[in-house]
């Protein structure tokens, strides 16, 4: 039977307590979560902003949809690159301060588009160690175009350095996650350019948590370090976290861009996203620009939280962004953690290997501007009850 080897490994995944279950949500991503006829505080998303279910941008959702159509009808370079399409990447651009973007239907097939694209036989690839799997997945297919990829261990520049100066490749890509999804740490994106240009490497970042968040009007981690808009930055940014829709966006030079529109696959052969997810991205956009006081109250969150847990027997990982990792070591500990706190009310999934490294089992507790001051007092008053 073709299922037998299946049925086998599915076997194995249940007798090593990994397979994974989806919960059913019976209300809209927020604050709380309906599942399984109880609410639940929700620590799981990653929509830090809480956008996901604002009203101005479901309308503007709702509106692009009764003026522009349910679907695109075609990719982009056939027919299905609608006004609102256009819009939203000139929207971007500007408020990257990038020249040019250009969006994708998801982050992943932003990556996708990216490392392959610049990088085949003869090129050299550079990528930190702990970076998104898509980025690893892109990786991946460089490697089979014929690029030498090296893994360089995490946010160690000078391992990086090491590896660009004995790299004879005439052309070098550097890629990082800018904010760490596992760690909530910051790749040092200044120590990075600086390589990139002693080395004349493109530096290709992957903001998917930054975006929104980091920086002057949430601009994103380039931003929050103050870096310019260089011809040798590829910026990507997903716009289903922060910006609480769906899509992605890669920024860059005209050039790069344009390059990536004739070349990259996973641009060209696939439909454009839906041009009401256009409209709704557009909206969020212009409340992200104005979103001082959304930031301001993530940050006060994530402060409480830290000084909240300070001098638990748990640590959380030195993070400044949403991403809260509570450190429990132990796998079995962390998911009992998980489950005593989902029985009492509060979900913060438990993140195991191989995920994260062997010993470092953790709760991934994000922290949105929609939580309030009292959801945070509840579960730190909880975490300390468990402790
Ligand atoms: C979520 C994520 C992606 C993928 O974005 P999607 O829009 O969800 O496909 C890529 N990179 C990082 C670092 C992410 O966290």
């Amino acid at each position: 039977m073709t299922e037998n080897r299946l049925t086998a490994e599915l076997a194995e995944i249940k007798a090593a307590s990994l397979t994974r279950r989806r919960h059913v949500l019976e209300s809209p991503c927020g604050r709380l979560a309906a599942v399984d006829g109880k609410n639940v505080l929700n620590f799981a998303s990653n929509d830090y902003l809480g956008l996901a279910g604002n009203r101005e941008i479901a309308q503007a959702m709702a509106d692009g949809a009764l003026q522009w159509g349910a679907g695109s009808g075609a990719s982009h370079l056939v027919s299905g690159h609608l006004a609102p399409h256009e819009q939203l990447e000139q929207e971007i651009a500007t408020f990257t301060g990038f020249p040019r973007a250009l969006t994708f239907s998801t982050g992943y097939l932003a990556n996708l588009a990216v490392t392959p694209t610049l990088a085949g036989r003869g090129d050299a690839v550079f990528a930190d160690k702990l970076n998104h799997a898509s980025l690893i997945d892109a990786m991946q297919l460089a490697k089979a175009n014929g690029a030498d990829v090296q893994r360089y261990p995490h946010n160690d520049m000078a391992a990086l350095e090491k590896m660009l100066v004995a790299s004879p490749a005439a052309n070098k890509l550097i890629v990082s996650d800018a904010v760490f999804s596992m760690d909530g740490d910051l790749a040092p994106l200044p120590l990075l350019f600086a390589l990139a240009e002693r080395y004349d490497a493109w530096l290709v970042i992957d903001d998917a948590h930054g975006f929104g968040v980091l920086g002057p009007h949430g601009r994103g981690s380039l931003a929050h370090f103050n870096l310019p808009a260089s011809p040798r930055i590829l910026l990507m940014g997903t716009l289903g976290k922060a910006a609480g829709v769906s899509g992605a966006f890669v920024a860059g030079s005209e050039i790069a861009i344009e390059y990536l529109l004739q070349k990259g696959r996973s641009y060209i052969f696939t439909t454009a996203a839906p041009p009401a997810v256009a409209c709704a991205l557009s909206k969020s956009l212009e409340i992200i620009r104005h979103g001082g006081a959304l930031r301001a109250s993530l940050m006060a969150r994530i402060a409480q939280l830290r000084d909240g847990l300070a001098g638990l027997q748990w640590a959380l990982l030195p993070s400044l962004t949403a991403i809260q990792p509570l450190i429990v070591g132990d796998n079995e500990a962390a998911v009992a953690l998980s489950a005593a706190l989902w029985e009492r009310g509060l979900w913060a999934p438990a993140i195991r290997p191989p995920t994260v490294p062997k010993g470092t089992a953790r709760l991934r507790i994000s922290v949105s501007a929609a939580h309030t001051a009292a959801d945070i007092a509840q579960l730190i008053g909880t975490l300390k009850e468990l402790a």
